[in-house]
Parts: C-alpha cells; sequence; structure tokens
C-alpha cells in the first residue's frame, strides 16, 4: 500500500446517475499539473488559479481540442484540502457519460483511479483525521435518521476521539508512572503508592465504561434492527408494513433481488432505523413459485433481530396460523421461551417484563384478569435472544381468536392489538418495539455515542485488560506485570482512534467506503 499513498488518484465522487452537477475529485502531488492543461480558460489564460476560488472553464481534449464540457474548476492546495494534498474538483453536467469522459481524459494525464475511500484514507494517513473521524464520513453518508445523522457527525467532529484519547491519557499516566520505577530503580524515581495507581486506573475504567454505556443504543442508531413480519396470508402484514411507516417515513429501499413476495422497507422508529421486511407468509404450498417467497420468509425471520408475528383477530385461530408458530419454533425462536423467563429472572430482565414497564396498550386477553397480568409479567417477550411481538391485527372488527390459545403457542409473549384500518394499537406496537430493543440498555438522548461494533469491541477489550490490570495490582503482582494489561487497554483504544490499527484493518475499513468518497 505504502507505494501508492503518493501517486495522484481520480474518481466521480458524485453518485452514479443523472443529476444537476457531477464532481471529479483528483487528489495527489500532480494533480494541478494533470488538470489544468484541460482547461480552458476565458482570454486563454493558463496560470494556475488562486486556490480554493471556483474557476470558469471548458474541458477541453488536448489532441482533438474537443470540448468535452462546460465547468467550474476548484484547485485547492494542500495543507487546507480535505486529503492534504493538492485537490482539484471539477464540476461538470451530471451525466453518466460526459462524467466518464473527464475521468478518462484525466486518467489519460497520469493519473491513477482511486479505489473506494482511498480519499478518506489519505485524509486519515495525512493525519487530518483520525481513524473514528474517517469512519465517521460513512456514517454521516449511510445515515437514515437525524438521531443516526447527528451521532455521526459528532463522531466526525471528534467527540468520541476526545473521550478515548481522554482514557489513553490517564492510561499512560499509570503506564509511565510503573515504567519509569521500572527503568530506572538506580535513580531517585519512586515507586508508586498502589493507593495513587488504582486510583488512575478506576478513572480510566470509568473513562472507558461510559463510553460503553452507550454503545448498544448507539449500535441500535447506526445499524438498525431488521424487523420481519411474519405470519399466514391475508393476516395484514403489508398494511401492518405501511401503517408503520407512515410518518417520519425514512428511505424506501427496494431490495436487489425482491420479487412481488419480499419487501424491505426502512421506518424512522424515534431514531432508529426499522428495516422491515414484509413476508410472502409462511404457508405450505406446491406452487414453485410460492415456494419462493416461503423460502424467503424463512429467511428473513432467521435473519431477523425482531419478529413481528401477526394474527387476524376476527378469526379463531387456523391450522396454518400454528404452522407459522411451528416454523419459527424449529428456527429456534420458541425453543428456550421457558428457559429464559426462568433462567433470566433477575433485576433486568423482571424490569423490563414487568408491568410497570409493559409498553400501554399491551393487552393480556380475554382470560381472568390476575392470571393474565401475572402472566405479562413474567413473560420475557423474547425467545432466545431475539424478541418476538405477537401482533393481534384487525381488532376493528369482533374478535374470534382464541387468547387462551395463543397463550399455549407461545407462552409468555407480549402481544399487542392493532387496526391497520383505524391506525388503533400501531403507536403501542411501536412502543413495545422499543422498550423491548432497548430494555435493560443505558438510554441517552444528548451527547455522543459509541455506534460502531468494531469500537464496542475495541473498548470491551480495554475495559476487560483494565480489570485485570486492577486485579493484579490488589494482588500485589509485581508492577511489570500489570503494566502489561495497561498497555494491552492502552492498544486496544489506540484502534478506535487508529494508532495501533494494522494495515489490513485499514484496508478493510476503507473498502467500504464509496468510490470517490
Ligand atoms: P397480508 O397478506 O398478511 O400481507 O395481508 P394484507 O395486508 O394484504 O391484508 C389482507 C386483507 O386484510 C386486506 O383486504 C386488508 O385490507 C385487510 N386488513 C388488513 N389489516 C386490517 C385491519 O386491521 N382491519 C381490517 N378490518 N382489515 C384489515
Amino acid at each position: 500500500m505504502q507505494n501508492i499513498r503518493n501517486d495522484t488518484i481520480a474518481a466521480i465522487a458524485t453518485p452514479p446517475g443523472y443529476g444537476g452537477i457531477g464532481v471529479i475529485r483528483v487528489s495527489g502531488p500532480e494533480a494541478f499539473a494533470l488538470v489544468l492543461p484541460l482547461v480552458r480558460r476565458p482570454g486563454g489564460n493558463t496560470d494556475l488559479p488562486p486556490s480554493h476560488l471556483l474557476t470558469y472553464g471548458h474541458i477541453v481534449v488536448p489532441g482533438t481540442q474537443e470540448i468535452l464540457d462546460e465547468t467550474l474548476v476548484t484547485f485547492m492546495q494542500a495543507p487546507h484540502t480535505y486529503t492534504r494534498e493538492d485537490i482539484v474538483e471539477i464540476q461538470g453536467h451530471g451525466g453518466p457519460l460526459v462524467l466518464q469522459r473527464i475521468l478518462r481524459l484525466v486518467l489519460a494525464q497520469g493519473a491513477r483511479m482511486a479505489n473506494p475511500g482511498e480519499f478518506t484514507m489519505r485524509a486519515f494517513l495525512n493525519g487530518r483525521l483520525d481513524l473514528a473521524q474517517a469512519e465517521a464520513v460513512m456514517d454521516l453518508i449511510s445515515s437514515q435518521t437525524e438521531i443516526g445523522q447527528r451521532l455521526a457527525m459528532q463522531q466526525l467532529q471528534g467527540r468520541i476521539s476526545e473521550q478515548v484519547q481522554h482514557a489513553r491519557h490517564t492510561l499512560l499516566g499509570v503506564i509511565a508512572r510503573i515504567e519509569a520505577s521500572i527503568d530506572f530503580p538506580e535513580e531517585d524515581v519512586p515507586t508508586p503508592r498502589t493507593a495513587e495507581l488504582l486510583s488512575l486506573i478506576h478513572t480510566a475504567r470509568q473513562q472507558v465504561n461510559t463510553l460503553l454505556a452507550g454503545s448498544d443504543q448507539g449500535r441500535l442508531y447506526r445499524q438498525g434492527l431488521r424487523t420481519a413480519i411474519i405470519g399466514r396470508p391475508n393476516v395484514g402484514k403489508s398494511s401492518l408494513l405501511n401503517a408503520l411507516l407512515r410518518s417520519e417515513r425514512a428511505i424506501v429501499t427496494p431490495v436487489a433481488g425482491t420479487t412481488r413476495d419480499t419487501v424491505e422497507e426502512i421506518a424512522n422508529l424515534r431514531g432508529i432505523p426499522l428495516h422491515l421486511i414484509d413476508t410472502a407468509g409462511i404457508t405450505p404450498t406446491s406452487d414453485p413459485v410460492e415456494q419462493i417467497g416461503v423460502e424467503r420468509s424463512r429467511a428473513a425471520a432467521a435473519s431477523a433481530d425482531l419478529i413481528l408475528l401477526v394474527f387476524d383477530g376476527a378469526s379463531p385461530l387456523t391450522e396454518q396460523d400454528t404452522l407459522v408458530s411451528q416454523e419459527l419454533w424449529a428456527m429456534g425462536f420458541g425453543a428456550n421461551t421457558h428457559a429464559s423467563s426462568h433462567s433470566k429472572g433477575g433485576g433486568g430482565e423482571d424490569e423490563r417484563c414487568g408491568p410497570s414497564r409493559s409498553p400501554s396498550g399491551m393487552e393480556s386477553g380475554k382470560g381472568g384478569e390476575g392470571e393474565d397480568e401475572r402472566w405479562l409479567s413474567r413473560s420475557p417477550s423474547r425467545v432466545g435472544d431475539r424478541p418476538v411481538i405477537v401482533v393481534i391485527n384487525k381488532v376493528d372488527r369482533p374478535q374470534q381468536i382464541e387468547i387462551g390459545q395463543l397463550k399455549q403457542i407461545w407462552p409468555g409473549i407480549f402481544h399487542v392489538n392493532t387496526s391497520t384500518l383505524t391506525a388503533g394499537g400501531i403507536h403501542e406496537l411501536e412502543e413495545a418495539i422499543i422498550t423491548l430493543v432497548l430494555a435493560g440498555k443505558t438510554t441517552q438522548s444528548e451527547g455522543p455515542l459509541v455506534t460502531s461494533a468494531r469500537h464496542q469491541e475495541s473498548l470491551r477489550r480495554a475495559a476487560e485488560h483494565i480489570s485485570a490490570s486492577l486485579l493484579t495490582l490488589q494482588q500485589g503482582v509485581p508492577l511489570d506485570f500489570v503494566s502489561i494489561d495497561l498497555r494491552a487497554a492502552y492498544d486496544a483504544l489506540g484502534e478506535v482512534t487508529g494508532e495501533t490499527a494494522s494495515e489490513d484493518l485499514l484496508e478493510r475499513i476503507f473498502s467500504e467506503f464509496c468510490i470517490g468518497k
């Protein structure tokens, strides 16, 4: 990678397709020399224009003098640029052919086609951004809700990095004290007092824990929640999808390979991108086309973080309903309902499932009140690790569904009554989702949150090493052993900001970027 870092790269920076304008970006030591001969300005001026000023001109093929486009070009002198290298940006008309031809011209002049994320990688390598900030660039571009965007922007501004650096600084203070006393025992460096070291390490642990505390919530905001709407045909799954999309509709993405049977759209649930997957319905069928739909429904269920299992309240439970449930059980969705209600019965789970935390509007069915209250208060509402919410739809019509029967199939499950026709219960369903997915997690609405699984993992490792160092220190183990864990924690934190990130990791991170960013 080293040898290609100093050449001049070029790419179209705007999305493929047709648009008002399109931008070609060129970065590197030869950027000015390569582009300047291509720009014909009024009056035939060939001087380098002032830095960071828009310059009007035509892009002309040097050999034939063919005019490719009428453009505005900006020459930006290092170091005050995105990559900290010389950059030229050509604003042309936003047609794919025009932009491709200009790009080809720049490449023919000697530039190399940029790899995905290579501009941002240069910004990182040249010290303009640290790694967490560089990753935030892509998060900002791909953010799907305002909260996601705000968090990405905070990360881009260095708010996460700042906190990580505070923790690193604290650790470095401890490491320096320990290592000085080990390295220069004959000089007058006093052996640091255990109490002093303990206090500093506790501070570092607190700093890391603060970052970790909101990270589950942060990841939800960034990654969203894959939510499969499952049920037999005609219970109202598509209607439910539409009902959930009604407000704050975010982005509608027809997923590649989608047929009419599986549709994925994104709803904005108080800042959490809810990736709703409307499935064809799981039903036994001999029709090969329908079978594909059923298979996709199964796959959607298997990959989901959350299942909305829909029943038609206006009809008695059918054999098909039971089959759908059995399918989910077979996938492991129901396998440990009881196990989870017993084994996870401690504080957090109880709080989540207790009536006081139950989302309003959640009903406990037609059975005896007292018994159902207990049923709810015990209910894990998640099977295995993944939550399932039973949605009893069409409650605007006379109800025929047997709640008792449903409880036998799904013992201990949250259920919400909805009518997609009147929108009744939709708010309660959203509350239920929020309650379930944020259950037991620290929630905070302001301030920066760690949103990346990679950062979370590094922070967890740092926290483990810090705890191990506390233990060894308290046990009176020689100080050089303590410093091994402190160093490991220091390095783990450095992975977040990139100081200790490997080449492989950098390649992996930036390869996920768009071309031209
Ligand atoms: P899917 O096959 O499960 O996706 O079900 P659809 O969303 O296509 O709905 C099947 C039928 O049920 C349609 O005729 C809907 O208009 C109707 N439907 C859906 N939700 C409700 C509801 O809440 N109340 C009533 N009365 N009808 C509904």
